[in-house]
């Protein structure tokens, strides 16, 4: 058993200034406000304890990739972001051959097993040649019922995501096939205009990959796919805030529309993230780092980001302007609740013990995980 106190929680009740949380195995037994009923064993000294970060859209880190057939490698990308905070993963391939995917899917099957991953993330190949972004174009295609059918066959349930352009033939088709097998759609790379956007929503997608990135932009007389995810209360909307894939007007904007609760901060991070500056490979396009800002090589895209969701709460508290308990929200409860995760994402009762220790300056001390310590002084 732990019982910490003395410290900030962000809770299920909101930010307390003063407040306890118990810990009995794997799972938070209750929490509350001023001093426990029992001893103490960690001092929080002031500092915050919130809930772990979900990361439902990332690719790698550390050097490493989910982009893999080996499974340690892509075990060592799960670990790097977990010391950066993030307690659930989703593991994003990228478009390449059927081939290649089925590959990669079955590397990362019993990882998903082991909950070093909470799934796997398909992001393509069913996108737009116009919205690549870091996608090789020549791969991707229009969904074909028999291959989306084989792929997620081959995940068994494990992929739980899939992200698609509504625009391509064959997509609404595709979309009932997706959630039939228990995944979620989100609507990305993409160039639907409004109504097709509409209609992909309407048959059940709920996410915005990276909105406003890879997509037809916002005007005022052809909104397009931003507008129709925007303004639907059913869609959660991922953003990257690393400070470049976003201007942070437009973090600002879109909290602001979209509210705090349909907002999930995720880090779309390449092997780059938490790893020096250089050269480094996207599925098959090479991809050079510098200053820690991805791009391809060809053409210069901006690719992947090199973000760790600690990074992106630092900034979104002190660019743009949010509490922590709101960036909490956006970090762990959205992407948890989007995810149907209903055992983690907060702090309350009966839910996983998967706890951040936040130093003075929001950077990320200690890690929590299902109860145990992972990371950081509370070891
Ligand atoms: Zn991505």
């Amino acid at each position: 058993m732990t019982v910490f106190a003395g410290g900030r929680v962000v809770t299920d009740q909101g930010l307390v200034e003063s407040g306890w949380v118990e810990v009995e195995g794997e799972l938070i037994v209750d929490r509350g406000i001023g001093e426990p009923h029992k001893p103490v064993d960690f001092d929080l000294h002031g500092r915050a304890l919130i809930p772990g970060f979900v990361d439902q859209h990332c690719h790698g880190g550390g050097g490493n990739t989910f982009i893999t057939t080996d499974a340690a490698e892509a075990f060592r990308a799960a670990e790097l972001h977990l010391r950066h905070g993030t307690t659930s993963i989703m593991a994003s391939l990228v478009t390449g051959t059927r081939e290649a995917l089925t590959e990669q899917i079955r590397t990362l099957t019993p990882l998903v097993d082991q909950d070093v991953l909470l799934g796997i993330h398909l992001e393509g190949p069913w996108l737009s040649t116009l919205h690549c972004g870091a996608h090789d174009s020549a791969l991707l295609r229009a969904p074909d019922g028999a291959e989306v059918g084989e792929l997620l066959a081959v995940g068994g349930g494990r992929i739980k995501m899939v992200t698609i352009a509504p625009e391509l033939p064959g997509s609404i088709q595709a979309i009932h096939q997706i959630l039939r097998a228990g995944a979620v759609v989100a609507i990305g790379h993409t160039d639907a205009n409004y109504e097709q956007a509409k209609l992909a929503i309407e048959a059940g997608a709920t996410v915005a990959t990276h909105l406003s990135n890879a997509m037809r932009p916002l005007h005022h007389r052809d909104p397009g796919a931003i507008g129709a995810l925007m303004e639907d209360p059913r869609v959660t909307v991922e953003l990257i805030a690393d400070g470049v894939h976003v201007h942070p007007a437009v973090l600002r904007l879109v909290h602001n529309e979209a509210g705090t609760a349909r907002v999930a901060l995720i880090t779309d991070a390449m092997g780059a993230a938490g790893a020096p500056d250089g050269r480094y490979l996207l599925g098959q396009l090479e991809v050079d780092v510098v200053d820690g800002t991805a791009r391809l090589v060809e053409g210069g895209a901006i690719a992947g980001s090199t973000l760790t969701l600690d990074w992106a709460m630092r900034y979104v508290v002190l660019e743009g302007g949010v509490s922590l308990d709101q960036v909490v929200q956006m970090l762990s409860t959205n992407p948890a609740r989007m995810m149907g995760l209903d055992d983690r994402g907060v702090i309350a009762p009966g839910k996983r013990a998967d706890l951040l220790v936040l130093g003075p300056r929001l950077e990320v001390e200690s890690v929590m995980r299902r109860g145990d310590w992972v990371h950081g002084p509370g070891i």
